[in-house]
């Protein structure tokens, strides 16, 4: 089987000021991950500064979102290879909130991952069912709908990020069961190998949606689970760092 390198990604959100650089500092400088790769996607603005910040540490700086389009006259959009530029090397996509504020749709969000990936950088790909979807049976369907959709056929399965997270545990402090975790992660794992081939075995799985120091051991002790997406606790170094202290011993 393959050798994935776990990934422990935060997502800042719309939070972060200058000063909360400090808290990247913090991280850097207590919490070294030797088994792991760490990431954060600051809000646009601050990827060039967290990238200084961190130009003598492997923690990884990414976005959060990026245009389809390399340049062009688009207003107020900012391309992959501008994030490249500001220091980035992974880009969120298709994250719930876009989704839903956005209205992103799979179409959208495969445009953008091909972009990203053409600008020589790793699309983080999110997927994940509403608590309507689950409770109607429909979880499986609705993830490999969004997944069918938003992963590029040319895709190459190590140079892709794909993140489960169902939109009922984000930010909501309720987690799914490991069950229910892994049910998802297999079903990802298959339909990737379907689609990609046997490359598939390289793509990175996280789970996101609620975790913390408290749930994240056991989180990555379930089936092909290869690290997490953080919202909310990716913001202090204490809790962050802890969470890429139980992968980095996973
Ligand atoms: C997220 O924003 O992707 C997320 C998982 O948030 P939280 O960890 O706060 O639930």
């Amino acid at each position: 089987m393959a050798q994935r390198r776990k990934l422990a990604a935060g997502n800042w959100k719309m939070h972060g000021f200058q000063p909360d650089l400090g808290q990247v500092r913090a991280l850097a400088d207590a919490h070294p991950a030797p088994n792991c790769d760490v990431l954060i996607c600051p809000p646009a603005t601050l990827i060039s500064r967290m990238s200084d910040a961190l130009s003598a540490n492997p923690i990884q700086v990414g976005g959060q979102n990026c245009a389809p389009q390399s340049s062009g006259a688009h207003t107020g959009e900012i391309s992959a290879g501008m994030l490249a530029d500001a220091g980035a090397t992974y880009v969120i996509l298709g994250h719930s909130e876009r989704r839903a504020d956005q209205a992103e749709t799979d179409a959208m969000v495969c445009a953008k991952a091909s972009a990203v990936s053409a600008a020589g950088l790793i699309p983080v790909i999110c997927v994940g069912e509403t608590l309507e979807d689950r409770a109607a049976g429909r979880t499986l369907q609705v993830v490999g709908t969004q997944l069918a959709g938003s992963v590029p056929d040319t895709s190459q399965g190590g140079s892709i990020v794909v993140a489960y997270e169902p939109v009922w545990a984000i930010g909501t402090g309720e987690v799914a069961t490991t069950d229910q975790i892994a049910e998802v992660h297999d079903a990802i794992r298959a339909l990737l190998i379907e689609r990609l081939g046997p490359t598939a075995q390289e793509t990175r799985l996280l789970y996101g949606g609620s975790v913390k120091p408290g749930n994240a051991a056991e989180i990555f002790a379930t089936s092909n689970v290869d690290g997490a997406l953080v919202g909310g606790a990716s913001l202090k170094a204490s809790d962050f760092g802890a969470i890429i202290e139980a992968l980095d011993a996973s």
